[in-house]
């Protein structure tokens, strides 16, 4: 699973140009799934584009609201439902430091969206917490979201270090398969129907370091900012998980 974060990112014009770069080097197989999360106002614009070139990609949305009604600037579930969303990033980082999102708003977001469309939970520590060796710990809080659901359909787990997004680090491929182990231990451990989640690694990855994670056992794909705001880059990560997941 390989999911594009655009985050505030991308006009008409880049969109038709990351289309174009993207249908010439992506060698798209069957069964992968490939998302991409645009700006909302450009959800629909994706989607059309995908579907006329026949494309397996799937929108989604970088956030959701938990309600409908008097509360500016939200998009509701019902909306984001409306626009052929398949899935919705909930926690990322910078929702939770920009936006002063709390772990109890994180929880209402989950249950609001975890019957109707596919979580992408984000969790991941700061460089003090880890430098601290407080990274399971933060991770164990954090994924208490989601402590005592039950999970009939999928969930996704990205695992993203506040340190690695857009910084050009990244940790250990062998220390993120450990902590996407861990992390799948932990959801299993306090979901009602033990949900055995896939995990993405998020966090500066690009084409030349895609490899690396891809090779690790419970690494299930990338959440990708930065290098999926290229479509070329964009497809070469996909190429590449293809190469090595989906033998
Ligand atoms: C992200 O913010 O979700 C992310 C993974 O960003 P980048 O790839 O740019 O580090």
């Amino acid at each position: 699973m390989i999911v594009a974060n655009w985050k505030c990112n991308g006009s008409k014009a880049m969109i038709d140009a990351w289309f174009n770069t993207y249908i010439k080097d992506s060698e798209e197989s069957n069964g992968v799934f490939i998302g991409i999360a645009p700006p909302t106002i450009y959800i629909e614009r994706v989607a059309n584009i995908a579907k006329k070139n026949s494309l397996q990609i799937k929108t989604g949305s970088q956030d959701v609201d938990i309600s409908s009604g008097a509360r500016t600037g939200a998009i509701s579930i019902e909306m984001i439902l409306d626009n052929n969303c398949y899935f919705s990033i909930i926690g990322h980082s910078e929702r939770r430091e920009l936006f002063n999102e709390n772990n109890n708003d994180i929880r209402q977001k989950i249950i609001k969206t975890m019957d109707k469309t596919l979580p992408i939970l984000c969790v991941g520590e700061t460089l003090a917490d880890n430098k601290k060796n407080l990274t399971k710990d933060i991770l164990r809080e954090q994924l208490e979201v989601i402590d005592n659901l039950e999970f009939k359909n999928e969930l996704v787990i990205a695992y993203e270090p506040v340190w690695a997004i857009g910084s050009g680090l990244t940790p250990d491929p062998k220390d993120i398969n450990e902590i996407h182990k861990f992390i799948k231990d932990v959801v299993q451990s306090i979901t009602n129907n033990s949900a055995n989640p896939s995990v993405l690694y998020g966090g500066s990855v690009n084409s030349a370091n895609a490899t690396s994670f891809f090779s690790e056992e419970y690494v299930d794909g990338a959440l990708v900012g930065g290098a999926a705001l290229d479509g070329s880059s964009f497809a070469e990560i996909v190429n590449l998980y293809n190469g090595i997941k989906q033998q």
